[in-house]
């Protein structure tokens, strides 16, 4: 099902561009202004997004990766060279000299008052005699090595592991596509057709309206009150309307003293669903050409339909001579 916070949020992405990745304080990745729009029954932004762009509604684009602390989830993650003997990152490069006798050491150890001596030979030296090498020295377990290992440590919380260890977030901006403009086009008709039509029945009608039972409030796509009459209509769009989101919608709308109407935007609906609304407490709607019809089409389940309207969708937004999106 599209719910009401979730038409909000891709009808937003008409004007605005994108919807830009934040890092939260806790590591994790959020997304502000979408959070913003979206209702709490909603769940997670981020899952939003990337649910829309699985099924092509929004395109994802690839911003950055970002890696957290894998203890405490802090950003900001430092470099350093460690001791692969002791993990010391008190190793620090060292100029060596290495004298023709074999002798090799620390520059600091060939020191003399007048230019350099050997301290094992004791020679002193000429230049020609000796070659000048970099290497690791560790000042904690005094380890010499040429590769030190390599870690990050954390601000925060002062641990230290390898890069690898690091929790990585992949950060994606999203954008509506025009097969999701004309996805949410059919949305906004269908939910328009039914205000219109409850209007036309004496309903005073509310788009993306919130009703409030006992126990929580949530967003209904089209709200239709008649006072006079007493009557109450609350109505839910769907893709292909699925059992589990038609049952909780049903159970709602009782719970708030209104009649359930669901509409199915592919013109499809899954046989359970079918089968529920023979009883009289739910209202069944298919939006076609612009119009609310009582009939429509029953599919064995709910995914095999909504990969029909795709492909019927890209289908016809395909130009001959130029390749599909
Ligand atoms: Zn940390
Ligand atoms: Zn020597
Ligand atoms: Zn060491």
């Amino acid at each position: 099902m599209v719910s009401p916070g979730e038409l909000r949020l891709v009808e937003t992405l008409i004007e605005k561009e994108t919807f830009e990745p934040e890092i939260a304080e806790n590591g994790s990745v959020s997304y502000s202004e979408a959070a913003q729009l979206l209702d709490d029954a909603d769940g997670a932004p981020a899952a939003v997004l990337e649910r829309f762009a699985a099924r092509g509604v929004l395109a994802s684009e690839f911003v950055a990766k970002v890696y957290v602390c894998p203890e405490c989830t802090a950003e900001g993650l430092q470099y350093t060279t460690v001791c692969p003997a002791c993990e010391s990152a008190h190793a620090l490069e060292t100029l060596f000299l290495e004298h023709v006798c074999g002798y090799a050491g620390p520059e600091t150890e060939f020191e003399a008052e007048n230019g350099y001596r050997c301290p094992d030979c004791e020679m002193d030296l000429e230049s020609v005699d000796i070659e000048k090498q970099e290497h690791y020295v560790c000042n904690d377990c005094s380890e010499t090595f040429d590769i030190p290992d390599e870690r990050l440590w954390c601000r925060e919380c002062l641990s230290t592991f390898p890069p690898l260890d690091a929790i990585e977030h992949v950060l994606y901006q999203y954008s509506l596509t025009p097969d999701g403009k004309r996805w949410l086009d059919r949305q906004k008709d269908a939910r328009r057709t039914a205000a219109e039509t409850l209007q036309e029945r004496r309903f005073e009608t509310e788009i993306d309206a919130t009703v409030s039972d006992d126990a929580a409030s949530r967003s209904v796509h089209v709200l239709a009150e008649d006072d006079l009459m007493g009557e109450r209509r609350v109505v839910s769009i769907h893709e292909t309307p699925d059992t589990e989101s038609v049952d909780a919608f049903c159970a709602f709308a009782t719970s708030v003293g209104a009649h359930p109407v669901v509409i199915t935007t592919s013109g499809a609906v899954s046989k359970d669903v079918a089968a529920r609304s023979e009883d009289a407490d739910l209202t069944l709607l298919a939006f076609e050409d612009g119009t609310l019809e009582p009939e429509y089409e029953i599919v064995e389940s709910v995914e095999a339909a909504q990969q029909g309207l795709f492909q019927r969708l890209t289908a016809a937004l395909e130009v001959p001579g130029r390749k599909g999106q």
